[in-house]
């Protein structure tokens, strides 16, 4: 029972083939003795259990939703109540938060059971997760990889079939590239459309959550659910969600799919390129038109999210202090010293990168240089895009340039880490909601994801494009060796 999808177990527990009790304990014990994926930082099991016996009293009654009883994960930069929140830092290793975040208290008000919390990029900084205080996650389609980052411990957790859906956040591609290193299905909705109250901020107006899970149905009924105005987030959109679920089973015949060349370029490894192309062969197979579109200034989407992206972290962090709560040093003489010291301690490499160039491109003499020329391209890519969709409904082209690497073969080289974004931050800036759907896999057996970016707010039409793809493919099925 564990492999099988948020839908399937939605139909199992409300036929009491098994009950929620039955299937957190499963997973639970499954998580266990996965340990050595290092998917998880924190195990919430009495919680999950708790809140999974309710639901099956809500199922005896006949009540609750499609999601009620179902267990999910949380990356673990959500802030949960009364469960450890570390944003994968030191800094925050011993913080517990007191409240929870919107996200999180939605998926439980919908009857999603919690099962723990994941492991994650430092801050959500970095696309492999090995920049996690807590060591790398490992990706069940090869140990020896890499999940993608930063919200790898989610990918790692679902692919592993050790929990049908989790949360992610995306700020530059934090949850389409490990959805596509990992073989799922994986949303990044429209800026706004899910609250980012109670989500740890690493560059504010980038950062947006979203779930992963093994299908595009399975994702529409979970972002449906967490989706939605909220009046402590003040970027929050005050719009009515659409019914993502519904809007499925669409036809998906004479849908203009929008095709950059510079999406397929020569970086991109030949067996994506190859998986990428017959993929939208097939999707041409089902009714869509494809036509050539330009997104001129793609190529400044890297550097201008590596300027703006750590200019709102180095303002964003400057909070974890040791005044209030988390790590602080044992050792120093003064409140400069007792800072200098907590955050020497606190923060990894990555981190303290970010940081400094943050603070230097914020600084006097090179903020009309680096911050204000990088706002002024963020513009342009963002006309670009809205150009595109002058004739396109979608753009299609792979999620990331290779399929997932090795642990530590891009550790020494942050420029070479940060090139892994070249396809997804640019959805970012403009943004855009964008997916990454499984669309084959390479010689080697590890996944190759799709990448679908649609129009501002209309997440229904990626979920509805990549349900169809998913109805005539099996890639969303396969289940990495050992772990079914
Ligand atoms: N890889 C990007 C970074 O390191 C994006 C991370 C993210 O989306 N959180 O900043």
């Amino acid at each position: 029972m564990e492999c099988r999808t948020v839908l399937e177990h939605s139909q199992a527990l409300k036929e009491r083939e098994y009950s929620s009790v039955e299937l957190t304990q499963a997973l639970l014990e499954k998580s266990r003795s996965c340990a050595g994926l290092n998917a998880f930082i924190t195990l919430t099991e009495e919680q999950a259990l708790e809140q999974a016996s309710h639901a099956d009293k809500l199922i005896a009654k006949g009540e609750g939703g499609p999601l009620t009883g179902i267990p999910l994960v949380h990356k673990d930069l959500f802030c949960t109540k009364g469960v450890r929140t570390t944003c994968g830092s030191r800094i925050l290793d011993n913080f517990i938060s007191p409240y929870d975040a919107t996200l999180v208290e939605r998926l439980e008000q919908a009857g999603m059971v919690m099962l723990g919390k994941t492991n994650m990029d430092e801050f959500a900084m970095g696309s492999s997760t090995e920049n996690s205080y807590y060591g790398p996650t490992r990706n069940p389609w090869g140990h020896e990889r890499v999940p993608g980052g930063s919200s790898g411990g989610s990918a790692a957790a679902v692919a592993a079939r050790l929990a049908p859906a989790a949360t992610g956040t995306d700020t530059g591609g934090s949850i389409r590239q490990p959805a596509a290193l990992c073989g799922l299905s994986g949303i990044k909705p429209s800026y706004g459309r899910v609250s980012r109250y109670g989500m740890v901020a690493f560059a504010s107006s980038l950062d947006q959550g979203g779930v992963m899970a093994l299908t595009s149905e399975d994702c529409a009924y979970v972002l449906q659910a967490m989706s939605g105005f909220d009046k402590k987030d003040s970027t929050s959109i005050d719009q009515p969600v659409p019914d993502y679920v519904n809007a499925l089973s669409d036809s998906i015949s004479g849908k203009v799919i929008g095709l950059p060349k510079e999406f397929f370029t020569d970086g991109v490894d030949e067996e994506v390129a190859q998986a990428i192309r017959e993929s939208i062969s097939m999707l041409e197979g089902l009714g869509a038109r494809t036509i050539d579109i330009d997104l001129p200034n793609s190529a400044a989407g890297i550097p201008c999210y590596y300027v703006l992206a750590p200019a709102e972290a180095s303002s964003n962090l400057a909070r974890f202090d040791g005044v209030r709560y988390g790590h602080r040093a044992s050792e120093y003489t003064d409140i400069t010293e007792m800072y200098e010291a907590t955050r020497s301690e606190g923060f990894g490499p990555e981190v303290k990168r970010r940081l400094l160039i943050g603070a230097y491109v914020l600084s006097i003499g090179y903020f009309e240089a680096y911050y204000v020329k990088a706002q002024k391209l963020r513009r342009l890519i963002a006309d670009d895009f809205s150009k595109a969709f002058e004739k396109c409904d979608v753009i299609v082209g792979p999620t990331a340039p290779t399929t997932a690497f090795p642990i530590g073969l891009k550790t020494d080289d942050p420029v070479q880490m940060y090139l892994n974004d070249v396809f997804t931050n640019s959805a970012n800036l403009a943004g855009l909601p964008a997916m990454s759907i499984p669309a084959g896999f390479d010689g080697q057996g590890l996944p190759i994801g799709m990448h679908l970016i649609g129009k501002y707010l209309d997440e229904a039409t990626i979920l509805n494009v990549a349900h169809h793809y998913q109805l005539n493919t099996d890639w969303h099925r396969r289940i990495p060796e050992g772990y079914a």
